[in-house]
């Protein structure tokens, strides 16, 4: 049966990498009246762990990953990075929106290198890591092409790499197959698993489907719809490393129907917390 999400999902030093604590967030309309978008969110993320955000559309999912990458402020609460408290975008977060929004003139290379223009630092020096990226997520060979050459899993992989490349410790992932195919969301699913096992990063991740935060995660977090509220947190005790097998398991299936449970408020079993 699944279990909760407490203590065992603790790393070992204690400290939260991504922390929110009490975090609200208001958004003043252009009407002028305003919206409650998320009310009291407490979140703990540790070092290298995988957690997955799930809730109903317009619950406040990416407005909490904005939160953390600092593009915008908490209304109430506090938003920390490392203990530090985010006041603007850091070095520290690589973000994956769900369109790549790649520069079209520019080819896949240049693309992936475009942060590290954009920070100012040498594009020579890190060559060789953007082209270790482009074979990483399987682009050997397409370095020279432009966005409009490639298919939409193509250029989400870009994107991929353009997060990675200046190698920042937690990434940030809204829906990033969102507008995929079942099967290219399959396979890049499968890759980012790989590529979060072997350059050890912090995860955050936004989908709308149960079965891939649960394939994915160490944790599933669950949202209520708005004010957003964090009405689960739920650890997912599956041996790594996964695959698409892992699916077929009767764990798997447990967890996912926990979480719709949870997500239909027909949710039976004991309270989480
Ligand atoms: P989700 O990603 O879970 O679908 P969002 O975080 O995008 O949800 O939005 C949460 C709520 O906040 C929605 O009701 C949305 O309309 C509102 N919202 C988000 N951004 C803004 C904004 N810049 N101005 C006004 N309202 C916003
Ligand atoms: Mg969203």
């Amino acid at each position: 049966m699944p279990v909760v999400a407490t203590e065992a999902c603790r790393a070992a030093d204690g400290l939260p990498l991504v922390s929110l604590h009490g975090v609200s967030k208001r958004f003043v309309t252009r009407g002028g009246g305003d919206v409650l978008a998320l009310q009291h969110v407490t979140v703990d993320v540790f070092r290298d762990q995988f957690v997955s955000l799930v809730g109903p559309s317009g619950c406040g999912k990416s407005t909490l990953m904005k939160l953390v990458g600092g593009l915008t402020p908490a209304s109430e609460g506090e938003v920390r990075l490392a203990g530090e408290l985010v006041k603007r975008s850091s070095r520290m977060i690589g973000m994956v929106f769900q369109r790549p929004i790649l520069l079209p003139w520019r080819s896949v290379l240049d693309n992936v290198l475009f942060p590290i223009e954009m920070l100012g630092w040498q594009t020579r020096q890190y060559r060789e890591e953007a082209m270790r990226l482009i074979d990483l997520v399987g682009l050997h060979g397409f370095e020279n092409a432009r966005p409009n050459e490639l298919s939409g899993g193509m250029q989400q992989r870009v994107s991929i790499c353009r997060a990675l490349v200046y190698d920042p410790q937690v990434m940030l992932m809204d829906e990033p197959f969102g507008a995929l195919d079942a099967m290219t969301r399959e396979d890049l699913s499968m890759e980012i698993l790989r590529i979060w096992t072997e350059k050890k990063k912090t995860i955050v991740f936004v989908t709308h489907s149960i079965p891939e935060a649960v394939l994915l995660s160490d944790r599933v977090i669950v949202m209520t719809a708005r004010p957003g509220q964090v009405v689960m947190d739920l650890a997912i005790d599956l041996a790594r490393p996964r695959s698409l097998t892992t699916e077929s398991l009767p764990a798997f299936s447990a967890y996912v129907q926990t979480i719709r449970d949870v997500i239909s408020g027909k949710y039976k079993g004991a309270s989480w917390q």
